[in-house]
């Protein structure tokens, strides 16, 4: 079937189309940060996939339904029963976003010194390891560290590796595996890999949870390129994947199609209590969570319109369509084509910018100034090492910039534009300047900074 999205628009927002000379001053006063950068400034925005999704008509219809009863309310018992047919899993708690439920669960879960493994963690994910005392290990499977490579599952955790970690010495507290990978290329991780690594947990007395942002996208991608699945649904093959593991971590920003909301979803009833305690101190009641009725509502209607065959199947063909454009622009991207997003390989682009120069922003900044489209890079500005006197000692393996794609919002015209935009930079790599921090705050650099172009 040729390309199309399976829906069709009825209501509309007008995107700002903005003059060169406008963005090049929106940018300056950014401080060349595309953080800093307003909505009414840009024109696409990929800055991330996260709660940016386009809410269904029947989502909308589902919020009028929301109940907004301080506890019991209906709207808990329908998001309860459809994340429990999802996982399975007996103990299910709203929260107000994944990080949430990563603090809660962590903190139960993890003592002092206590290691954390995983494919790759994801930033909050590795935060909250770090705020619980413990200490987050990525061991990510060997093909992943090949951009070029077209292996199908670069998500996997390398199982030796994990093996090995788990024989000791250090106490393992928990494995993570989060699925898609998206600290990983956004690739997606294997059944079959799923399996292994969570048996070797259960030899090892070691829990394994998901962190599940991206269940169906991964169950997608699992039907679509793992041998023995292609029969089955997207939501057999989540439900396989929670069957495998102790529990699971999701933000709902993503997969749920919606603007805020993820789950907390154990099996073990000791623990769940546990949590549970903290949940109501810091989210809300657990019938709540930190969540209005209304979200319950909108986030268990999306969580049953993810798993439809048709939207899925289109989502992965357009990020797939705009891999493929960019690649006939001349432009690298790490392969294969996911399904949340894209990674453009700057360092390949722009040679002449040394990872000092940050080639990642570099080519951030210019899709901004060309053509009004935001991203961010994941180079050597947001992972390389500094200095007392802010002097990039150490670089990031690859430099990146990360396309995210929302759901549901921009269509296949847009995405040509993003990769037409991307073409004319391409022409001419040599003229796109680097990049020197001005001014960098001690945490989080690359939310906060503020950076200038240099020509040298
Ligand atoms: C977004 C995300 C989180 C954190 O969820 P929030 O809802 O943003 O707090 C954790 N893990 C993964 C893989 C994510 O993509």
């Amino acid at each position: 079937m040729p390309l199309m999205e399976p829906y069709r628009i009825k209501v509309v927002e007008p995107i700002p189309i903005l003059t060169r000379a406008e963005r090049e001053a929106a940018m300056a006063r950014a401080g060349y940060n595309p953080f800093n950068l307003r909505a009414d400034e840009i024109t696409i925005d990929l800055l991330s996939d996260s709660g940016t999704n386009a809410l269904s008509s029947a989502q909308q219809a589902a919020g009028m339904l929301g109940d907004e009863t301080y506890a019991g309310a209906r709207s808990f018992f329908r998001f309860r029963k459809v994340v429990e047919d999802l996982t399975g899993y007996p103990h299910i708690m709203p929260v107000h976003q994944g990080r949430a439920a990563e603090r809660i669960l962590f903190g139960a879960v993890l003592k002092p010194g206590d290691l954390s493994i995983s494919n790759t963690h994801f930033d909050t994910t590795r935060a909250n390891v770090q705020l619980s005392g413990g200490t987050a290990v990525d061991l990510p499977c060997a093909e992943a560290g090949n951009l070029d490579s077209r292996d199908p599952f670069k998500g996997n955790i390398d199982l030796a590796a994990l093996e090995a970690a788990l024989a000791g010495p250090d106490p393992v507290g928990q494995v993570i595996m989060t699925v898609t990978n998206n600290g990983g290329g956004g690739q997606p991780v294997s059944m079959a890999n799923l399996a292994a690594a969570t048996e070797l947990c259960r030899a090892h007395g070691v829990p394994c949870f998901l962190d599940a942002a991206r269940f169906a996208e991964n169950a997608w991608l699992v039907i679509q390129r793992e041998e023995g699945w292609s029969d089955k649904t997207p939501h057999e093959v989540a439900r396989a994947a929670f069957d495998l593991a102790d529990g699971a971590v999701a933000s709902l920003k993503k997969d749920a199609i919606a603007h805020m909301g993820a789950f907390l979803a154990i099996r073990d009833e000791a623990l769940a209590k546990q949590c549970e305690l903290v949940l109501t101190a810091t989210e809300g009641f657990r019938t709540y969570g930190g969540l209005a009725g209304r979200d319950l509502e909108m986030l268990a209607t999306g969580m049953e319109e993810v798993v439809d065959p048709d939207y899925l199947r289109s989502r992965e063909d357009a990020t797939r369509y705009l891999g493929e454009l960019i690649n006939t622009v001349g432009v690298s991207i790490v392969e294969p084509a996911g399904i949340h997003a894209l990674y453009l390989n700057a360092g390949r682009l722009l040679p002449h910018l040394p990872p000092h120069r940050f080639p990642g922003h570099a080519l951030a900044t210019e899709l901004y100034l060309a053509g009004g489209i935001r991203c961010a890079e994941l180079g050597s500005l947001y992972l390389g090492e500094e200095d007392a006197e802010g002097n990039l000692v150490k670089a990031a393996p690859y430099e990146l910039v990360r396309l995210a794609i929302p759901r549901r919002v921009y269509t296949q015209s847009h995405l040509e534009y993003v990769a037409e935009i991307l073409g004319e930079i391409a022409k001419d790599p040599t003229s796109v300047p680097g990049y020197r921090v001005v001014e960098s705050p001690p945490l989080l650099r690359h939310f906060n900074c503020r950076v200038e172009p240099v020509r040298d």
